[in-house]
């Protein structure tokens, strides 16, 4: 038994267990909980509204370039994570790109803090890599399919997506930024319990407007290619080129503070560039732009964390909250979040044969 896709909505009479658990959003949170739950193998579905997985974890082509404009790297500062981490090393998904950045100042010799990574082929790559493990497991992923329609209908969920699939499950685990699960669940009429709603309610992201540019010649950056100030408006820019990932030409990536983000996020693109272009004089030296894109995030990082890991209600029908405003700021939060659903999950449906989960 499985998460079915085009389950015509009504039906039942699925087998009692093992639970039939649909993952909303392939983003990292997605992934790992995913990925540690292979025995679930083809009881499980994701899905996931984007062209490919990775969620925030996304890798842009512009021209023959590419460029990093979500996540740019990751660190790693538990052991949870390490162990995941040092097997991507050995498959060769990944690579230590630095250990601190510098701010652009003449002294660059800061300590060395955690080694950031990045991923061969951008971090959307490393991503498609998990995705790759989590199908072999068993595990159906479905990309370009946005949920619009949820119900819950004798215990179960009923999920349809924009694009006319159908899918029913015994857990839902939500791991898009919490605004707009909620918004998805109110839309539909569908209420959680007052604890959890309110629990959620107080979780919050800052936006990030994101340029990309594409320079007919390098930028000038220290090294190793980007440059981080974080009381800047702009807060980050690096060069994918010299970072490893687009090899045939010099697109930077630029990213603006939350405040500056969030003041000028419904100006027109024009406006955008227009106001960031001018924080690069020096980065951009004697480069000429000879492309621009704009990307707008509207849940970058999340600002007031949920206390836990996840979420877990039973109401209106068992559902999980997870991603990177439980575990934490950033991709390993994110993924410590579906580390964390996955072990409760096990432990869960091992003491319980009957399509729920117990409460957390
Ligand atoms: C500009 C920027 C820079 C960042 N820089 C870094 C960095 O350098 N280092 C770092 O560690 N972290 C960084 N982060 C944060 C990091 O990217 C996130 O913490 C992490 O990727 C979040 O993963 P997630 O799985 O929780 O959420 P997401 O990646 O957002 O995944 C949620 C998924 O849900 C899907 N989804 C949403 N709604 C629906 C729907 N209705 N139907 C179907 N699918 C849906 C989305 O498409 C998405 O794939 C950055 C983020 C941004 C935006």
């Amino acid at each position: 038994m499985m998460t079915r896709e085009e389950e015509p909505p009504g039906r039942t009479g699925f087998p009692a267990s093992p639970a039939r658990i649909a993952i909303l959003g392939a983003g990292i949170c997605g992934l790992m909980t995913a990925l540690a739950l292979p025995e679930h193998g083809t009881h499980l579905t994701l899905i996931d509204k984007g062209r490919s997985v990775g969620g925030r974890m996304a890798t842009r082509r512009m021209g023959d370039g590419w460029a990093d404009h979500g996540a740019q790297f990751f660190t790693v500062r538990t052991t949870e994570f390490a162990d995941y981490v040092e097997e991507w090393r050995l498959n060769g998904w990944i690579f230590e790109w630095a250990t601190h950045w510098s701010d652009g100042s003449i002294d660059i010799h800061k300590p060395a803090g955690y080694t950031r990574f990045a991923a061969y082929g951008g971090m959307n790559a490393l991503a498609g890599h998990i995705a790759d493990e989590v199908r072999e497991a068993g595990a159906h992923i479905y990309t370009g399919q946005r949920i619009t329609a949820l119900s819950v209908e004798a215990g179960q969920w009923r999920l349809a997506t924009e694009q006319g699939k159908h899918f029913t499950c015994d857990i839902l685990v939500a791991t898009p930024p919490v605004p707009q699960t909620l918004a998805l669940l109110e839309t539909n009429g569908l209420h959680l319990d007052p604890e959890s709603e309110n629990a959620l309610r107080a979780v919050t992201y800052a936006p990030c407007l994101c340029l990309l540019l594409r320079l007919d010649t390098p930028p000038d950056l220290p090294h190793p290619g980007a440059r981080q100030t974080p009381d800047g408006i702009v807060t980050w820019v690096a060069d994918n080129h010299r970072k490893g990932i687009s090899p045939h030409a010099h697109i930077v990536t630029v990213h603006a503070n939350p405040d500056f983000s969030a003041q000028h996020y419904q100006m027109d693109d024009d406006a955008i560039v227009a106001r960031l272009l001018p924080e690069l004089t020096t980065v951009l030296g004697k480069a000429t732009v000879q492309a621009i894109e704009v990307k707008r995030w509207r849940y970058a990082l999340p600002t007031q964390l949920h206390p836990q890991r996840f979420l877990f209600t039973n109401t209106p029908a068992p559902i999980y909250f997870g991603g990177d405003a439980f575990g934490g700021p950033r991709v390993e939060g994110a993924a410590l979040s579906g580390l964390a659903i996955a072990a409760h999950l096990r432990q869960s449906l091992r003491h319980d044969q009957n399509r729920t989960v117990g409460e957390a």
